[in-house]
């Protein structure tokens, strides 16, 4: 019969499995043409979509230069999985809600000699994530707090770890919604769940009452299990202020602290660096001094909220 031959596998003609290798009829010259003019229909459905896109280029440039089958599959297949990775890498940035693009490139170190270089470059590497720690950033308005959080959370992200992005308000206004609206638990589940969670600004505007006794249902719930990156102008002694209760704040550190880094930025604010160069501003008593782990003393009067 010159019907249609129909790609038949044996473990589907007899319910077993009698061979690793798919029966697929190439008998002649029909059948070849057949699967190529499916070719577009298969690789979508193998859900091979850069190799379906790109692959007259990708043919040419295989022909080109000379490689065999086994060459030319290969390159086929890393096309496939770099715009895989791409796509992922897109996905799980804008997932991370990250509030602008900053990375560690970009960091002038010069700029801010509090901090030390082999420090970030080592929490760069995200081990501290993989190990579900904690990192506290403390220091005044201005000095690079949220462009090393963006930065490390990106580097998370590209080595495949879940983020999440977030301001300390709008955690807690969360929080207080949905203690209010009986959503709570849907709500911590929501926050207990990335591998890094990012917090930034806390301590900038005051709390609600309720907001100390929320954060630490989060904090505990991600105690050793999920990493927070969290920044505040505010010294880890005067948390029982921003929080408004002595006995929380000290739950709060006890638990974020237990596995943490703390990295103490101080020195003048990089926004008003050119301000300040054109007389605007005054340069601080005080300027920079070197960076901590574990400790942190007030930072200077606030030149900007
Ligand atoms: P903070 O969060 O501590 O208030 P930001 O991270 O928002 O400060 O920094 C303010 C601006 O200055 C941002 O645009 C940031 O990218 C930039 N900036 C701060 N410090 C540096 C630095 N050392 N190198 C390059 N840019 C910096
Ligand atoms: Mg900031």
């Amino acid at each position: 019969m010159a019907g249609r031959k129909q790609p038949q596998t044996t473990a589907a003609a007899t319910g077993a499995i009698t061979s690793s290798q798919p029966q697929v009829a190439a008998g002649d010259a029909n059948d070849i043409a057949r699967m190529v003019e499916d070719l577009d229909a298969m690789l979508s459905r193998l859900r091979l979509g850069a190799i379906r896109d790109q692959l007259d280029g990708l043919l040419e440039e295989a022909a080109q230069r000379n490689w065999n089958l086994r060459e030319a599959l290969a390159w086929l297949c890393a096309a496939e999985v770099a715009s895989k990775e791409q796509r992922r890498l897109a996905m799980a940035m804008t997932i991370a809600h990250f509030p602008c693009v900053r990375t560690l490139e970009g960091f002038e170190f010069e700029a801010q000699p509090s901090i030390d270089p082999g420090k970030i470059r080592d929490l760069a590497t995200c081990r501290w994530v993989a190990n579900g720690d904690n990192v506290v950033l403390l220091g005044p308005p201005g000095v690079g707090k949220t462009h090393l959080e963006v930065a490390l959370g990106r580097e998370a992200v590209t080595r495949g770890y879940s983020v999440q992005f977030t301001t300390a308000m709008e955690l807690l206004g969360s929080l207080v919604k949905g203690q209010q609206q009986g959503t709570l638990e849907v709500r911590l589940a929501q926050y207990a769940k990335p591998r890094l969670l990012i917090i930034d600004e806390l301590g900038y505007l005051p709390l609600e009452p309720e907001a100390g006794h929320l954060f630490f249902q989060l904090i505990s719930r991600r105690y050793e299990q999920g990493s927070v990156l969290i920044s505040s102008n505010r010294p880890v002694e005067e948390w029982d202020e921003v929080f408004g209760d002595q006995v929380v704040a000290a739950a709060i550190l006890d638990r974020l602290l237990h596995h943490s880094h703390v990295v103490t930025t101080r020195g003048d604010s990089y926004r008003l660096r050119e301000k300040r160069r054109s007389g605007l501003f005054r340069p601080q008593a005080g300027g920079s001094s070197s960076a901590g782990s574990g400790g942190s003393s007030p930072p200077p009067p606030a030149e900007l909220s």
